[in-house]
């Protein structure tokens, strides 16, 4: 089998980086959509529209397998759910503002949605769930991982994304944005999700892949 790099399939800059990194631990090089000359379209909005991060994630990598034969495309969905919120904003993490901003102004918008919803709750506890597939052809590999925590009352740290700077982690005893892009992914939703897909992929994942050292 011929190999090549796993596609990211993300127009995400802040999963870009992170899964880059758990990939090259895994010894696994990559490449954007972007790189391969995909660019965005408008359609790829309404991908994600199901109700579950399974359906969403296994969305994503058959829309953009079906448009790369051969190749192993790698896709995850993932979202906050907050307790005192009955699980939401979950699957409806990215546009819970109902902005259609991108990028740090998108963060912003969600991040004052969050706060506010919040506002006068105790119970601030908190989780990150991601879940992630790699699909080739008609074959598919699925993981998922959770990390737990609390939602602060400030903002704290400008790394990682999104709802990073007020969400403690219980293990690190930090925000995802106090926290090192090593330290984040020792413990974060995604790097648990994507170690999973690698270990039930195995050989026979790894068999089409090109690899960094
Ligand atoms: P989607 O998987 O493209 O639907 O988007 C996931 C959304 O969940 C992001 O746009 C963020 O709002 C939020 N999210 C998921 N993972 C993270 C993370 O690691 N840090 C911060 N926000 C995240």
């Amino acid at each position: 089998m011929r190999e090549t790099p796993l596609v990211l399939a993300t127009r995400s800059a802040g999963k870009i980086r992170e899964l880059t990194a758990l990939c090259a631990e895994a010894g696994i090089a990559v490449e954007t959509l972007d790189g391969l000359g995909l660019a965005e379209r408008p359609e790829e909005e309404a991908i994600e529209s199901f109700e579950t991060f399974e359906a969403n994630a296994e969305a994503k990598a058959r829309w953009f397998a079906a448009l790369l034969p051969g190749r192993t495309v790698l896709a995850e969905d993932s979202g906050l759910e907050v307790d005192a919120l009955g699980g939401a904003p979950g699957v409806r993490s990215k546009r819970w503002a109902g902005s259609a901003a991108t990028g740090v102004a998108l963060d912003a918008a969600n991040n004052a949605a969050l706060i506010s919803a919040l506002e006068s709750r105790d119970d601030r506890a908190a989780r990150y769930r991601c879940v992630a597939v790699c699909v080739r052809d008609a074959q598919r590999w699925m993981g998922s991982g959770v990390v737990e925590g609390v939602i602060t009352r400030a903002a704290r740290g400008a790394g990682g994304f999104g709802y990073d700077p007020w969400f403690e982690s219980a293990e690190l005893g930090v925000t995802f944005g106090e926290a090192s892009p090593e330290a984040k992914a020792r413990v974060s939703h995604r790097a648990r999700a994507v170690r999973a897909v690698f270990s039930s992929g195995g050989a026979a994942l790894r068999a089409g892949l090109a690899r960094v050292e």
